[in-house]
């Protein structure tokens, strides 16, 4: 028997993002139908809602969704009615390539994403593969749970693959909704933090949250490289490939840059200096499991907690132009 539930969708490539009702079908084999509680505006919503063209259209938004479990369909043994989990932007891989067959599945070229290639969280109501859901502590509100799901999963991966020590100092570009969990996990592994970001609310929130230095971009060299001796390592969440060189330029010798914000911008580096400055430059993409275990572990023993606002899901729309305007401090999450 269809369910009604009520989504924000996107309707054809770069149309504007609407909010309607639709039919929700029974679970079928191998999945399962979730009731949503908060699901979180993500940058990655505003880049698929201005690509050119989409591999699932139309498709309901979002992949920081928080829900219970309504009913499983057939063969689903791991999860039942009432479990609460959560729901990310990983849907499924083909569990065959290299990647898939060494724990590292995001990086599949077989992937399905939810809220991109499959219908996503940003909905009352959703079906999606068990397999691909995550089992959320009780003690976490969903407000607060929800943005850990994409925001604070790939901060924390960012921030592993970084490989930053305690004590070293890491630097990071944008306190968006990434950058300010970031700054709190960083500080609870004792390691150093500078935030730079054009915003000063969001340097201020910065600055609240404990970091060490505060700064705008065009400050980030001096602060950084010249009063600090340079950052361990830069790690870049802002989609914006003039941040790239700006983080270049506050690491240290044998620094490593790390690339976490999505942008089909094109960057450039000065190829001698990498090279003697021994600089290692890297993607960080999702996290792994482990990765996302941490971080809800992480919260519920309250060691960061990401800034949300919340609202209902007819601002859907209107926040993720804010988001692409940078206008939104902390997290926006929608509570259904
Ligand atoms: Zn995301
Ligand atoms: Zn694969």
């Amino acid at each position: 028997m269809p369910h009604l539930a009520r989504a924000a969708w996107l309707q054809a490539p770069q149309a504007p993002v609407t909010v309607a009702d639709y039919p929700v079908a029974d679970p079928g084999p191998g999945e399962a139908l979730v009731r949503m509680e908060a699901c979180g505006i993500c940058h990655s919503d505003v880049m698929i809602a201005g690509l050119q063209s989409l591999p699932l259209s139309p498709v309901v938004l979002g992949h920081e969704g928080i829900g219970i479990v309504e009913s499983v369909g057939d063969g689903v043994e791991n999860l039942a009615a009432g479990d609460r989990v959560g729901i990310t932007y990983f849907a499924s891989a083909c569990g065959a390539c290299d990647a898939c067959q060494s724990g590292q599945e995001r990086f599949c070229a077989k992937q399905h994403n939810h809220g991109y290639t499959r219908h996503g969280a940003l909905a009352t109501r959703t079906v999606v593969a068990a397999g691909s859901l995550i089992r959320v502590p009780e003690t976490l509100s969903a407000e607060e749970a929800a943005p850990l799901c994409c925001a604070g999963w790939t901060a924390y991966g960012a921030l592993r693959e970084a490989a930053v020590a305690s004590g070293q100092l890491v630097a990071l570009f944008g306190m968006g909704g990434l950058g300010h969990l970031a700054l709190q996990y960083a500080r609870h592994m004792g390691v150093r933090t500078a935030a730079v970001d054009v915003s000063e609310e969001k340097l201020a929130l910065a600055r609240k949250l404990g970091a060490e230095a505060a700064v705008r971009p065009e400050d980030a060299r001096q602060a950084i490289l010249k009063e600090r001796g340079g950052a361990d390592a830069a790690i870049v969440f802002t989609a914006s490939a003039d941040a790239v060189p700006a983080a270049f330029s506050c690491l240290k010798r044998r620094g490593s840059l790390i690339l976490v914000g999505l942008t089909g911008d094109k960057y450039s580096l000065t190829l001698a200096e990498t090279v003697i400055k021994g600089i290692r430059i890297q993607g960080s993409y999702l996290g792994t499991r482990a990765d996302l275990e941490a971080v809800f572990g992480l919260a519920a023993r309250g060691a960061a907690r990401p800034e949300v606002t919340v609202y209902p899901l007819d601002e859907a729309p209107a926040l993720i132009q804010r988001l692409k305007e940078n206008r939104i401090t902390g997290r926006a999450v929608v509570r259904f």
